[in-house]
């Protein structure tokens, strides 16, 4: 499975993906919690995004998709993975098809976690004092004015992802107003929906597999020598060509009577060379 999940901040990208990984045994790949790593760890791609994700503002595309690229190549995400928070922009997206094209790998679904902005600067703001409550490290781009940058972000620049996926047939929208158990169920469905779609796309190629190749055994050398256009190929004309001649000097046919004509001409001529010389 490859699954994109696609939501403004606070629309619980996160935690869905948290509980799609125990469900599927597939891969949480998030460029938040990549480029947080980077930047505690001082890395130079850390030290590119650091000010940039303080301020609420987007990173640069070419720093996210060379995150992307080379988490992709790790083998735990050979099985499949979840993109929370990439892509981001449409460059990113058109990156990330490149990359999968590349790699002959399909992504499955684009899942849209829909939710009214009025609700979010609450959750952010929960999401703060259960963060607090536990100890645990705030985040920085978590204040009131920096998630206002960061919707904004979202609205001019993710959100005609929704476009972009929904053309390629790829996006499913889950109302992320439902609760975190309602929304996982939602999920959950979709994503069987499209398990059993593939499981019944792959019995019928593995019954139409031993047919096809009967078809290119027996009658398919035949068929083979014609062109993909269904008409005759260039052998198989000339074949047919000769053999017409042939029926023509039999005076088989009229417009080979023309070419006989020809032959007996020749061949008169030939004699009457032959009756000089003699
Ligand atoms: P959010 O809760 O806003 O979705 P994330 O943890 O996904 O937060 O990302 C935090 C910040 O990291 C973003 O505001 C942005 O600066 C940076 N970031 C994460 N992913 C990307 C991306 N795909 N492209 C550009 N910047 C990104």
């Amino acid at each position: 499975m490859r699954i994109i999940l696609l939501g403004p901040p606070g629309s619980g990208k996160g935690t869905q993906a948290q509980r799609l990984v125990h469900r599927y045994g597939i891969v949480q790949l998030s460029t938040g919690e990549m480029l947080r790593a980077a930047v505690a760890a001082g890395t130079p791609v850390g030290l590119r995004a650091r000010d940039i994700m303080a301020s609420g503002g987007l990173v640069p595309d070419d720093v996210v998709v060379g995150v992307i690229a080379d988490r992709i190549e790790q083998p735990d995400a050979k099985k499949g993975f979840i993109l929370d928070g990439f892509p981001r922009t449409v460059p990113q997206a058109e990156a990330l098809d490149d990359l999968l094209r590349h790699k002959h790998l399909k992504l499955d679904a684009v899942i849209e976690l829909r939710v009214n902005e009025s609700a979010l600067l609450q959750r952010v703001e929960t999401r703060v004092a259960e963060m607090q409550a536990r100890g645990e490290e705030v985040r920085v781009d978590d204040t009131p004015e920096v998630l206002t940058r960061r919707l904004a972000a979202y609205r001019s620049l993710t959100e005609p992802l929704i476009h972009y996926y929904s053309e390629r047939r790829k996006l499913l929208t889950v109302d992320g107003m439902m609760t975190i158990e309602q929304v996982t169920r939602e999920i959950g469905r979709i994503l069987a929906a499209i398990e059993a779609a593939d499981a019944k796309a792959a019995e019928k190629r593995a019954s139409a597999k031993p047919a096809a190749r009967r078809t290119v055994r027996k009658p398919a050398p035949k068929q083979a020598k014609s062109s993909p256009t269904g008409r005759p190929s260039a052998k198989k004309a000339a074949k047919a060509a000769r053999k017409a001649a042939k029926r023509s000097s039999r005076g088989a046919r009229k417009p080979v009577k023309k070419a006989g004509r020809k032959v007996a001409k020749k061949a008169a001529k030939k004699v009457t060379k032959r009756r000089r010389k003699a």
